[in-house]
């Protein structure tokens, strides 16, 4: 089969290079048909499987390894960078992009373009420095100026910019999505991951679903961004003129409340809501699900779900900040302004994304 085009995913079992693997080979996508090569630091796990692509396990925190596994692929045309190390450290989610790059720019001779992922924390700061960081406006818009304060994002940017400089012709992006709702039992940050698996608790316990967060979070609107809408953003950046050197948010395009998405949460797991209650302090899930390793043991076993392990899928941590967070929109303008039109229904995506969980037999 002749490729016009060859893609490298790093994180191809991450909440958006789940997506990527699945979309990128659709007869469909354009700039196709791609070939996909796609890495992680993993043995590749089965719900991953069925996506036609090469799998490579490969830590790219280790520049031997990145070496050894990335620069024989010589027919690589695009790279899709859609990892991080699960931590906010600068210095080794900066080693990971540039032992990426280091091994592949030098040995493809066809690499055409390079989609870099951060994130709407460009705006805000990172996690460990909430609420002490002056944030930007919202709705976020895209050429701000950086804030002054460590954040890994403008790491990554500058390692990426530094080692484009040296090649002519070799283009970028920039894609910093909000809140991602996807798919990926691996993901070391899953909104809907967590929800879901705090709802099968809530059954199997005989609980309702009971909302931890604040007030804000409860009534404010928020935003978020669809792993496979990000999937075809970034697509689009790699083979659209239009989109080239520049950064770009990437959200559903419309705003939702979380009250509204408890409900259809709710619904989804057949359980009675209770919302948040005047006066209430939040309630912190990482604390609330402490221990409950056996209890998801049970509710894996008596379901005959994948075997999967409790802290792997619900990052609690991550939902104890997503229900504590307010006022994060980010404004599409600019891609409009340039061409891209996508976009999600939030509702819908939710909705569907828990279907992704139930259909393979991540939770019950
Ligand atoms: P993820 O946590 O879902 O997946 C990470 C991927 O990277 C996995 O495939 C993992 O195997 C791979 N990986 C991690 N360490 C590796 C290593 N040493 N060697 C090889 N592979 C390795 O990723 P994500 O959430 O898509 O995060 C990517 C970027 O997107 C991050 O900068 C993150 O901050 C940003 N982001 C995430 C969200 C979200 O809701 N998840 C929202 C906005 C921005």
């Amino acid at each position: 089969k002749i490729y016009k085009s060859v893609a490298l995913v790093v994180g191809v079992t991450g909440i958006v290079g789940n997506s990527l693997a699945e979309v990128l080979p659709l007869s469909s996508t354009p700039g196709g048909p791609w070939k996909v090569y796609g890495v992680a630091r993993r043995p590749r796990p089965a719900w991953n499987g069925s996506h036609p692509f090469k799998y490579i396990q490969c830590d790219i925190s280790n520049a031997e390894d990145a070496i050894t596994k990335l620069s024989p692929l010589a027919d690589i045309t695009h790279i899709f960078y859609v990892s991080w190390m699960g931590s906010e450290e600068c210095e080794i989610n900066g080693a990971m992009l540039r032992n990426v790059l280091k091994a592949v720019i030098p040995n493809a001779p066809d690499l055409r373009h390079i989609c870099l992922q951060t994130g709407i924390k460009h705006y805000f700061g990172l996690f460990e420095a909430y609420g002490t960081i002056q944030k930007h406006e919202s709705p976020f818009v895209e050429d701000v100026p950086r804030l002054k304060t460590k954040n890994f994002y403008y790491n990554l940017e500058d390692i990426l910019f530094e080692e484009v400089e040296k090649n002519e012709g070799l283009t970028w992006s920039i894609h910093r999505p909000s809140l991602v709702f996807g798919f990926s039992p691996y993901s070391l940050m899953n909104v809907i991951g967590a929800l879901c698996v705090y709802a099968a608790i809530c059954k199997h316990e005989k609980k309702p679903l009971t909302y931890t967060g604040t007030k804000g979070s409860w009534d404010c609107y928020a935003d978020a961004a669809d792993a496979e809408l990000i999937a075809e953003h970034q697509i689009w950046a790699a083979v659209d003129p239009n989109a080239k050197n520049g950064a770009f948010n990437c959200t559903n395009g419309d705003a939702f409340k979380w009250k509204q998405m408890w409900e259809l949460l709710a619904k989804e797991f057949e359980l009675e809501l209770v919302g948040y209650q005047e006066g209430q302090e939040q309630v912190s899930l990482e604390e609330m699900m402490k221990g409950k390793g056996a209890v998801w043991d049970e509710i894996v076993k008596q379901n005959g779900l994948v075997r999967t392990k409790l802290e792997e899928v619900a990052p609690w941590w991550f939902a104890d900040i997503v229900f504590c967070s307010e006022d994060l929109l980010s404004s599409m303008n600019k891609n409009k302004e340039h061409g891209f039109l996508g976009f999600r229904d939030s509702k819908k995506s939710f909705v569907s994304w828990i279907a992704k969980m139930k259909a393979n037999k991540i939770v019950p």
